[in-house]
């Protein structure tokens, strides 16, 4: 096969089994890798009545997407996903880069699937056609980057690559996820307490197999056209490839200050991104094969932290771990960041909770007597350091902030005060579960995708005006994108911040260019969203080159709105419909923006863009695909099971004469 290496990894971690599937080449064709492998191996494989998160029955699938191992720019992707979240409780995907997308492929895998609960701890062991499910009870407890030295030395291979949980997934902490290479989070999947509870503690994978290429000199063509397109342009010399997304924190920290309490102007010098560059950054590091290499080396050199050095850091990290909490200083921000990875622990997730926690004790909600004698303050490091290890112990407080927002919101009210109050006021989430730690008050996009989304990353799928990114027609085009989908966006007026309208447009472009993206394993960091010259065309050019089949553009853009549709699907048989696709309370407050004045929020607008994105995707008033959208994409069998689990009785009886 080309492309593809053909074949999806099954383990039973019950029945200690490893089986090897071959890939069907129609499954590969529709649902190309990834995240949409991962989507409908779920669907098909999944009893949605299952409502506990660590039973054995739950599902992890991890999957490099169709283009990983070849030099495709950035296209390191991996997804990882469950079928049952513990903090979302349906099921719930992230992507991380790194290498360990590329090595699966290498080793002859386009998916690995688990079932099964191991009855002691172990690791999965792959090295191309060898696969061994190993004792791992000498690594419990173990950090990440202990762990990930241990099975090094214990294979005897410097160059395996390892997707590990530390702690936190072992406590089954709900916002503790597995990590690849030690620091690259498939952020928002949540899913290290599945890991926990099925006993599992790492893949290590090893490949030497290569990936086979359709036709290798076209594809040598088109790596060198979009390598030149894109370094010779100097907005991408400006931004991604010098400063990463460092330069993002000077924008968003402001909105997140102490739990999105005070978004008044406060002093952002320690964290910008040019004091990063200049007194913390070594050098800039990339993800297999990309040339915008965003991520940086780090090291401080002084102060309490010094000699902490760490990959582990970026906006959606040190945000999180600084001025949401009240913290404005760049190495606490860096060390927490490593931290909290080295735990096996999602930032934004934890320090959502940590600092609703410290919200509900400054506001008298909590009090010693909750903390076991803690005092919760704003902008104390040492706290936070001794909050997160608590956490990973399940220790005190520790296990109100492993259990997650929930937990903390229904201690709180106990007997004290109203749940929905208490989750108005402290909880930083939507009602999907995706902790929003900085505030998107007057950012209409970003609001509008943040609130509908199932993760954090999606706030791309809609806002480009938020990350000042490319804001006119002529931009847009000169980004090589597609002019009939820049028509559309244009007019529909997408990156109008004054308003929720247009909005449901710009998410279904997004929606269908990042399911792609995400199946294909291309990082959205070098997609025009983020000033980059790789859009949907160029995606199909090179998925053709390597596969040896024919995709357009449009096609692709096809597949896109497919995979969606197999999400859409998933979440309605997991009983998440239209009374999930509202705004978090807080934002419904107005907010003072200085230079902007005070922010509304229209609440009626914004359902009525929930309607109009509904009727564009074909799902019906409680966010149920309907069986005509499905089946116009082809997914007949997708559209049989909600048939026959009763979804389409209500169609039935409208469609009689
Ligand atoms: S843009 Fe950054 S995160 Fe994305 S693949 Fe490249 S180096 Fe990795």
């Amino acid at each position: 096969m080309f492309g593809w290496a053909g074949t999806i990894l099954r383990v039973d971690l019950t029945k200690g089994e490893i089986t090897k599937q071959p890939l069907s080449r129609e499954f590969a064709k529709n649902f190309l890798g990834g995240r949409g492998f991962n989507n409908k191996i779920i669907f098909d494989e999944f009893d949605p009545s299952i409502t506990n998160p660590f039973d054995p029955a739950n599902i992890i699938c991890v999957s490099p997407g169709a283009l990983a191992g070849t030099f495709t720019p950035s296209s390191g992707r991996l997804t990882v996903s469950v079928a049952l979240s513990p903090r979302q409780h349906f099921m719930s995907d992230g992507n991380c880069g790194g290498h360990f997308a590329a090595e699966t492929k290498y080793a002859g895998y386009d998916s690995i699937v688990i079932k099964g609960q191991s009855d002691s701890l172990v690791y999965l062991y792959i090295n191309n056609d060898h696969v061994e499910i190993r004792d791992a009870k000498h690594l419990a407890g173990k950090r990440i980057e202990e762990a990930d030295s241990l099975i090094r030395a214990e294979l005897g291979d410097p160059d395996v690559q390892t997707l590990i949980i530390g702690p936190a997934g072992e406590s089954r902490a709900v916002t503790s996820m597995p990590f690849a290479g030690c620091s690259r989070a498939p952020g928002n999947s949540a899913s290290g307490g599945v890991w926990g509870a099925k006993n599992l503690k790492a893949i290590a994978v090893r490949g030497t197999k290569g990936v086979q290429v359709a036709k290798p000199a076209e594809f040598f063509k088109l790596y060198e056209g979009i390598y030149k397109r894109n370094t010779s342009d100097p907005l991408y010399q400006a931004k991604w490839s010098t400063e990463g997304s460092k330069w993002l924190l000077e924008l968003v920290g402001s909105f997140a200050h102490n739990n999105q309490g005070d978004t008044a102007s406060i002093s952002r010098t320690d964290l910008s991104a040019k004091n990063f560059l200049e007194n913390y950054g070594v050098k800039s590091r990339a993800c297999h094969a990309c040339h915008t290499h965003c991520g940086h080396y780090w090291r401080i050199k002084d102060g309490p932290f010094a000699g902490a050095a760490s990959d582990s850091a970026e906006a959606g990290t040190i945000g999180p771990w600084t001025e949401f909490l009240g913290i404005d200083r760049a190495d606490a921000g860096l060390y927490l960041s490593y931290l909290a990875t080295d735990l096996g622990l999602d930032a934004g997730g934890t320090a959502a909770n940590i600092a609703a926690l410290i919200h509900m004790f400054q506001d008298g909600l909590l009090s010693e007597k909750d903390t076991g004698g803690l005092i919760l303050e704003w902008g104390n490091v040492d706290l936070i350091i001794k909050l997160l290890e608590m956490t990973v112990q399940r220790q005190g407080i520790g296990t109100l902030i492993a259990d997650g927002h929930e937990a903390i919101a229904e201690y709180a009210a106990s007997g004290k005060a109203s749940l929905e109050e208490i989750k108005r006021k402290y909880i930083r989430y939507t009602k999907k579960g995706v902790p929003i730690w900085y505030d998107a008050r007057g950012m209409t996009g970003a609001m509008f995708s943040l609130s509908l989304k199932t993760r954090l990353i999606d706030v791309m799928s809609v806002d480009f005006a938020f990350t000042g990114a490319p804001i006119d027609r002529e931009e847009l085009l000169r980004l090589d994108m597609e002019p009939e989908l820049v028509d559309e966006l244009i007019q529909n007026k997408v990156m109008d911040l004054s308003t929720f309208k247009g909005k449901s447009v710009a998410m279904v472009f997004y929606d269908n260019l990042f399911m792609v993206s995400d199946s294909i394993g291309v990082c959205r960091r070098t997609t025009p969203w983020e000033w980059q010259h790789f859009s949907i065309h160029d995606m199909a050019s090179f998925l053709s080159a390597a596969t040896g089949l024919d995709f357009s553009w449009q096609d692709l853009y096809r597949s896109g709105a497919r995979l969606a549709q197999v999400q859409n699907a998933m979440l309605s048989r997991q009983k998440i419909g239209r009374d999930y696709d509202v705004l978090p309370a807080k934002w419904l407050e107005p907010k003072y923006w200085e230079g902007f004045g005070e922010i509304v929020t229209n609440k009626a607008e914004f359902d009525k863009e929930v309607d109009q994105y509904y009727k564009l995707r074909g799902l019906n008033s409680n966010a149920v695909p309907k069986r005509a959208a499905l089946e116009e994409l082809g997914l007949h069998d997708v559209a049989d099971v909600l048939g026959a689990e009763g979804f389409y009785k209500e169609e039935a009886v409208t469609a009689e004469p």
